[in-house]
């Protein structure tokens, strides 16, 4: 089965690795740090905080912004559980915004709408979560514009974007945004097997993140509340997490953030294959913004269904069938049962739902030959327009 993602691991990222094992320190050791440095002087932000996913960083990133019960925590209503779950972890309510059926990322119009709403009825959100779904950056300036106006933080999940630019800088300097957050599990751009990052620009929620990822622990003077009791003393002065990074893992993100660029640029390479090839026949692909560069994270088609006679739920197990390891991203969030649990009902985000009716991911990852690229056109091309690929 050809995968819809994988990762891309090098001799030179063995080594890497090997060398930490070999070391005295397997975690919390040099690599991380150098790996956090990394992050920033490609980013552009002041401060990163590498934890063991991203799922720990938008937990510590919301923590970080106080959020809590009583608050209440927007996302988009198609991305991954762990965009909604952070809020939830805090004790905080969350709600969905449609998605813009162009981009796949969060509408701004339907984000002014339910803004507007919510002001009125006094329950506008502490914190929305911004997808960059498929790694092409959301509106950012618009949605930072909302921000000032109705008084809500932004955290950037960028678990998709890492190496994407928006308005010609890349993504994660927090221009626009709080905190930016970016997972490294292996069907991501890079990977250091499962890992994450949260970048912010601001030294007070750097602190604070800092903090979280081990246990409320510090060993800084300038931090504790009494004087030291001598060099083996620490004071737990807040509550916090073991998230922290192995130094295993961060030698494997160093190593593979000497490629980031040219993972991206072999991603565009297969994708524009892709989008030649399917030019012609009833799919629609998403669109990108022109003042935007994706790192393509994604290649999502969707289907034209008014046009072919084929379901949709047959056309992703025949290309199951014939090896290609297709994919759907997301499940709305509000189709899940834990999320209706809170009352969310079908027929509430019309955008997300007829999406979910029609997507289908293709592979997409730097190794991926183009020969498998051909092959996988031809087969899709085959089960579209007859039905089946006799
Ligand atoms: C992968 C992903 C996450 C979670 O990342 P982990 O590193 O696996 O915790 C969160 N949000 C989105 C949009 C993702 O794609």
């Amino acid at each position: 089965m050809i995968p819809y993602g994988r990762q891309d691991i090098s001799e030179d990222d063995i080594k890497s690795v090997i060398n930490v094992l070999k070391s005295d320190l397997i975690t919390q050791g040099p690599l991380v740090p150098k790996f956090e440095h990394i992050i920033c002087e490609k980013t552009n932000a002041k401060y990163a905080v590498a934890v063991n996913s991203a799922t720990s960083a938008l937990h510590i990133a919301c923590l970080a912004l106080d959020l809590s019960r009583n608050d209440i925590l927007w996302t988009s209503a198609i991305t991954f559980v762990a965009s909604a779950n952070c809020g939830i972890y805090c004790g905080a309510k969350i709600d969905f915004v449609d998605i813009d059926k162009f981009t796949l990322n969060i509408s701004i119009n339907a984000l002014k709408e339910k803004l507007a709403i919510a002001q009125k009825k006094n329950k506008l959100p502490k914190i929305i979560v911004v997808v960059h779904m498929r790694g092409e950056p959301c509106e950012l300036d618009e949605i930072n514009k909302l921000s000032k106006i109705y008084g809500f933080k932004i955290i950037e999940d960028a678990s998709h974007a890492i190496g994407a630019k928006y308005q010609k800088e890349y993504i994660g300097n927090n221009k626009f945004s709080d905190i930016t957050v970016f997972s490294f599990h292996p069907v991501k751009i890079i990977t250091t097997g499962e890992g994450g990052v949260a970048t912010t620009n601001d030294q007070r929620l750097h602190k604070k993140m800092s903090l979280l990822r081990t246990h409320g622990i510090t060993r800084d003077q300038k931090e504790m509340h009494t004087f030291s009791h001598g060099s083996w003393y620490y004071e737990q002065v807040s509550l916090g997490y073991n998230y922290r990074m192995t130094d295993i893992q961060a030698a494997l993100g160093f190593s593979q953030m000497k490629r980031l660029d040219y993972f991206i640029e072999k991603r565009h390479e297969i994708a524009r294959i892709y989008d030649n090839a399917f030019n012609n026949l009833p799919v629609s692909i998403p669109k990108n913004n022109s003042e935007s560069y994706s790192s393509l994270h994604l290649y999502i088609i969707r289907l034209q269904l008014d046009k072919i006679s084929i379901s949709h739920k047959d056309v992703f197990s025949l290309l199951r069938k014939n090896d290609v390891g297709v994919n759907v991203h997301y499940i709305p969030l509000h189709y899940h049962p834990y999320f209706k649990s809170f009352g969310f009902k079908k027929g509430q985000y019309p955008e997300a739902e007829k999406y979910y009716k029609e997507a289908i991911t293709l592979p997409l990852y730097p190794t991926l030959k183009h020969a498998a690229v051909k092959k996988i056109i031809n087969i899709f091309s085959k089960i579209i327009l007859d039905g089946n690929t006799q």
